[in-house]
């Protein structure tokens, strides 16, 4: 099989490895539905950002709710990986991880006072700010603790990424940043603010992005106003271009991130701005293409419109073909006994929304394991608990061995927190 950008899962003579481990040892060890990563796959990705900015001052950040799991920041972290992260519950992950603050850009567009509290406590280096009101929030925050707070502002720069409307984020009609025309203003009123520092500049146009072009378009923007606020008179240290780059799913041929980041540079240098410290937040170029879902047959459901294959996973576990019609490659994880026929993948939840594949081709059987691949970003980081459903596990391989990363929850995990009503709790029913 050939994986682009997963040189590390494989099939081998039918069964699916992810490096050393079968996926099928792996599913009946830690039963399904099962996510597994494989950390060489991360390492190549991760190189392929590294080796481009190499040399270069620059801060790689992870963009933590691609896959928020603990061990994979924890990954990231020990490779000098900083985070972007966009919310509290963020922050704590990236700390327990071992994330080291310093290395933290606090994005979003909705941050609460208790938010910045926090992360000013901690001392993040940048607070990508997203609108004047967040501004004087997060002034008024600081001054009342003696801080300044280093402050980011995301600028909106008004160009198509040209993916799907739910992860587009850089176009006027989005909900996100200052737009382009108000920015010169709201780097003036931040510069004047008791307890603002500015120090950069930072956009993200989107997610799944799979051409260079609008990219260097918003670089192109973002330094039209890096001159223009600095012949104001406000400096700016550092330019983060966010994130965004896509993967390869089914036929998509996005840019090799090396490459993407070498263009960048390229125009940086043109332009004049190579001193500056570059900032990058991607997050499922990083994952995405490491992890796979392994999931049994449970039952097959042929029908005289279409064949239904029922799986133990679901769009709780899955969300992206629900949420965004995605196409995820589904593949059996060991050679076949059964025919192939034409297959509906489904979930057990009580959704006609509740899919992983239309109209795959697969040779399964009940009992079967088959693998949902490019599985590692916006998956189990969007799981949720519908249907009352425990999460799945989670497993990170290299080479030979294999660690539980998270355990599977258990129905207690779902009902924890929860309260029956006072003396109806001891009513009979
Ligand atoms: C989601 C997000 C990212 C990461 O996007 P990817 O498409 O996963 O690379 C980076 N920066 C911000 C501000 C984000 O919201």
């Amino acid at each position: 099989m050939d994986l682009p950008g997963a040189p590390d899962i494989t099939l081998r003579e039918g069964r699916l490895m992810v490096e050393g481990v079968a996926a099928v040892d792996l599913a009946r060890r830690f039963k399904t539905p099962l996510y597994v990563y494989s950390s060489a796959v991360m390492a190549h990705a991760l190189a392929s950002y590294q080796n481009a900015l190499a040399g270069r001052d620059h801060l790689l950040c992870y963009a933590v709710k691609a896959n928020s799991a603990l061990a994979v920041l924890q990954w990231f972290a020990r490779r000098g990986c900083g985070f972007d992260i966009v919310s509290g519950g963020e922050l704590e992950r990236v700390l327990a991880a071992g994330g080291d603050p310093q290395r933290i850009v606090f994005s979003g567009v909705g941050k609460t006072r208790a938010e910045m509290e926090r992360a000013l406590a901690v001392d993040v280096l940048c607070f990508n700010v997203e609108s004047i009101g967040e501004l004087e929030l997060l002034s008024e925050v600081a001054s009342g603790t003696g801080r300044r707070a280093r402050v980011s502002l995301r600028v909106n720069p008004d160009v198509d990424a040209k993916t799907h409307p739910y992860i587009s984020t850089g176009l006027r009609a989005n909900k996100f940043g200052i737009a382009h025309e108000d920015a010169p203003a709201a780097f003036a009123r931040a510069s004047r603010l008791p307890g603002i520092e500015v120090a950069g500049i930072d956009c993200h146009i989107g997610s799944q992005i799979v051409d260079a072009d609008p990219y260097v378009d918003a670089l192109d923007r973002l330094l039209d106003l890096v001159e223009r606020v600095e012949a104001d008179g406000v400096p700016l240290a550092h330019i983060d271009v966010g994130g965004g780059l896509g993967i390869t799913y089914r036929d998509e041929t996005p840019p090799d991130a090396g490459a993407l980041v070498a263009r960048l540079l390229e125009r940086i240098d043109a332009r004049g701005h190579g001193h500056r410290k570059i900032v990058f937040e991607p997050g499922r170029s990083l994952v995405g293409n490491a992890g796979v879902l392994v999931t049994e047959v449970l039952y097959l459901k042929p029908g005289s419109e279409r064949n239904f294959c029922i799986v133990d996973a679901a769009m709780n576990d899955l969300m992206r073909p629900a949420m965004y019609g995605a196409w995820m490659r589904i593949v059996e994880c060991a050679p076949a006994q059964a025919a192939a026929v034409t297959w509906d993948v489904v979930g057990p939840i009580c959704e006609s929304g509740d899919w992983l594949g239309r109209e795959r081709t697969l040779a399964v059987a009940p009992g079967d394991f088959v693998a949902v691949l490019s599985a590692g970003a916006y998956a189990m980081s969007m799981a949720s608990n519908y249907n009352t459903r425990p999460r799945a596990a989670e497993v990170m391989v290299s080479g030979s061995e294999a660690v539980l990363i998270r355990e599977r929850e258990s129905l207690a995990d779902l009902t924890r927190g929860e309260h029956l009503l006072g003396d109806d709790a001891r009513a009979p029913a």
